[in-house]
């Protein structure tokens, strides 16, 4: 057994997630870097050991979508290390298709754009499919739901457990339309993991009938995205009920200048990451169940 904390991040080759190992091996913690590429993940954890000489960092494949890698995963861990500290749920796609040859030549106008125009730019450029809307249910909920319970018996080993859920603004409820469906999404006494999964399947539904907009889901662009990642709020407040001695919460990291956001984000990878780091570290005493903005502790 160890006394170092130990930290498990999806998602960790690139983006927010590498950043967030990075920053958590510099501050003593022993981190495992999963990635579904194994290639991707090596170098990544080369990346970190480079930055830093004593990082701890492991690496183990992970496909968030894959019950079969999740196992694998957990028996590694436990093998490992015995037990899991902190998980950052942090995998996730954007839902929609953007055309490669664009997003390419953008990047280098970025710098001249102001924020209205990054907004404006990525809502004209990304096109919505219903494929793309399943995909996205699939990672940043269903994955994050995958992995989470093929962890957890290793987290309530742990003396202070904790589940750390990257999420967006774009999944506060004032996205919505529908009171009704504001209000089913925020009724944490009486929503379910089943039922919020029946509220994904109905927005799916409305997506291939066009009902979007009439039904009240979040419109702008993005609305698959903004649907999973209330549901992956909703999940996390759930999850806090139901195991009140693990800490889990959810936060936004920021507008942040990755591949998913096109590099248009405002804070740099430093910024967007230390959100996260910060709700991994929060005191034991620290609130469960709870949503974290930039500013700290924010409704949903
Ligand atoms: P990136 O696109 O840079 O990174 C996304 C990461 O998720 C990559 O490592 C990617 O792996 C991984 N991933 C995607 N699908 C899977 C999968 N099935 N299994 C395992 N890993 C997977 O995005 P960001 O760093 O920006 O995003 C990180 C998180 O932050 C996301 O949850 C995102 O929604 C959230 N976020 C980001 C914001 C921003 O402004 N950037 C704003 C608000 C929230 P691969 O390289 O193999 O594709």
């Amino acid at each position: 057994p160890t006394s170092k904390r130990i930290a498990l991040v999806t998602g960790g080759n690139k983006g927010i997630g590498l950043e967030t190992c990075r920053q958590l091996a510099s501050r003593g913690v022993r981190v495992v870097l999963t990635a579904r590429n194994e290639a991707r993940g090596l170098e990544a954890v080369e990346r970190v050991r480079c930055a830093r000489g004593d990082a701890e960092v492991y690496f183990h494949q992970l496909d968030v979508t894959d019950p079969c890698s999740a196992a694998r995963l957990a028996d590694f861990v436990r093998d490992q290390f015995g037990r899991l500290d902190i998980l950052i749920n942090n995998a996730g796609i954007s839902g929609v298709h953007r055309d490669p040859v664009l997003s390419a030549a953008v990047k280098d106008k970025v710098d001249g754009m102001d924020v209205n125009q990054r907004v404006e730019w990525m809502k004209e450029n990304s096109k919505e499919t219903y494929e793309e809307a399943v995909q996205c249910m699939k990672t940043n909920y269903y994955g994050a739901k995958l992995v989470t319970e093929a962890l957890l018996p290793l987290l309530q080993l742990s003396s202070s457990g904790r589940i750390v859920n990257v999420s967006s603004g774009f999944g506060l409820l004032r996205n919505f339309n529908s009171e009704d469906l504001r209000k089913e999404f925020e009724d944490i006494d009486n929503l379910t993991e089943s039922r919020l999964e029946e509220l994904m399947d109905k927005f799916l539904e409305d997506f291939k009938a066009n009902l979007v907009e009439a039904h009240g889901w979040p419109t702008g662009g993005s609305s698959a995205y903004k649907v999973v990642k209330a549901a992956l709020n909703a999940y996390t407040r759930i999850l806090a009920k139901k195991y009140p001695t693990l800490r889990i919460n959810c936060l936004t990291p920021g507008y942040v200048k990755t591949d998913m956001s096109m590099h248009m984000g405002v804070l740099t990878l430093e910024e967007g990451a230390r959100n996260p780091v910060k709700v991994a570290l929060l005191p034991d005493d620290g609130p469960t169940g709870a949503y974290f903005d930039l500013n700290g502790e924010a409704s949903f």
